[in-house]
């Protein structure tokens, strides 16, 4: 029914309750549903692990907000599998896909936790994978005719340094292998990148970040476009059983529908603080893929409706000076994660990147990261250039 992003945000997968005339959808907290008679469900409902009327207007909304842009034949097959963590997400995908013996790519900036699956999880169970810089596409067709691999896992924009990987160029090498492409889109969230249109046979994320949208939720997403994958999501979704609540359902739903406005803002003023970090003297790099010096730009544009909320930059006084910034702003919170409405400062190299310190992942150790959120600029400008200032 809704054609474009910001009706279906607030309209798909919740409709007006019948009953009561309800404009938000219920947030059930019924762990099982009464049958008509042994085996006859009402509405498929039996037991809330399986389903849960919450749980299936989030799914539902999600699969929208993930397809709006696909033609009609292929949208009809979008489905959506919300789990109770984006790990749990990302667990389930590579479980629902891999067996003994595969091979999976993953990049060589992937979310720490994803590097944490393929390196400490899944080796156990027999699946390899190869580290590849996705931003460089001859490496991966290297990588793909050198060995039989069953999964590309992609990142894009990454954390932290916001490199920027060709989604349909990665499709299409995917698929000449023989490989699936799943992509993380936490960072750029729906609204700003639609990878199934682009050729991702998967879409991740962790709902969250930007989804929720308001830092008081914990979730992750799995967004296919085949019915066949579909199946299998859905079979390990219910079997393994990492599903969210009904509330944290609510407060998604809840964070879908200003989505679209509250990206708007954090694209403007991510713009706004790159733009000044970039003219600042005690920044030696600012990484933003909306800048035209980000080798990734010409891509991103591309790809992408605006360049995300997320901002990185290298301090000029070295990694103390780094640390002692990130403790000093006021309007920005020294806190891991990303995508609230609030803006958050932390150091890479020493928090969320501390345990990838002198592998091939890490950061430089005077990077900062900035996850800009919805206050004022003047604000946000103010607070960055007293920190900098010491
Ligand atoms: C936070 C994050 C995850 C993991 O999600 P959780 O909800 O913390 O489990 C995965 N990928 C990216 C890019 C993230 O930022």
């Amino acid at each position: 029914m809704s054609e474009k992003f910001e009706t279906a945000a607030i309209h798909a997968g919740q409709p007006t309750d019948p009953l009561t005339g309800a404009v938000v959808p219920a947030v059930h907290h019924s762990s099982t549903f009464a049958q008509d008679g042994v085996g006859n469900l009402r509405d498929g409902y039996e037991y809330a692990r399986s389903d849960n009327p919450t749980r299936r207007a989030l799914e539902a909304n999600l699969a929208a907000l993930e397809s709006v842009d696909l033609d009609a034949g292929v949208k009809q097959n979008v489905r959506a599998f919300a789990f109770a963590s984006g790990l749990a997400a990302e667990d389930n995908v590579m479980r629902a896909f891999l067996a003994p013996g595969d091979h999976l790519v993953v990049p060589n900036d992937a979310y720490g936790g994803t590097t944490r699956l393929a390196k400490q999880v899944l080796p156990k169970w027999g699946v390899e994978h190869s580290v590849v810089d996705l931003s460089d596409l001859a490496a991966v067709a290297q990588m793909l005719s050198s060995r039989p691999t069953k999964l590309i896992w992609a990142e894009t924009p990454t954390n932290p340094l916001l490199r920027v990987a060709d989604i349909a160029a990665l499709a299409k090498l995917a698929h000449e292998a023989g490989a699936l492409l799943v992509v993380d889109n936490t960072f750029a969230s729906p609204y700003l990148q639609q990878p199934l249109a682009l050729g991702a046979d998967v879409v991740i994320h962790s709902t969250t970040k930007y989804i929720g949208g308001h830092s008081d939720v914990i979730g992750g997403a799995a967004i296919v476009r085949d019915e066949a994958h579909a199946e299998q999501i859905r079979f390990l979704q219910n079997a393994s059983g990492a599903v969210p609540g009904p509330d944290d359902c609510y407060l998604l739903l809840r964070g879908t529908k200003t989505l679209a406005v509250r990206m708007q803002r954090h694209c403007e003023n991510a713009r706004a603080v790159a733009e000044f970090l970039n003219d600042h003297p005690q920044v030696t790099e600012t990484y933003w893929p909306g800048l035209v010096s980000h080798p990734g730009h010409e891509v991103a544009k591309r790809q992408m409706r605006d360049f995300g909320g997320m901002v990185s930059f290298r301090h000029s006084g070295g990694p103390d000076a780094a640390a002692m910034m990130a403790k000093n702003t006021q309007v920005f919170t020294l806190a891991e994660s990303l995508g609230g409405v609030e803006s958050l400062i932390e150091v890479p190299a020493r928090m969320t990147h501390a345990s990838v310190a002198e592998t091939e992942v890490a950061v430089p150790p005077d990077l900062v990261r900035l996850s800009v959120g919805i206050e004022h600029i003047d604000d946000i400008l103010v607070d960055l250039d007293k920190a900098l200032a010491g």
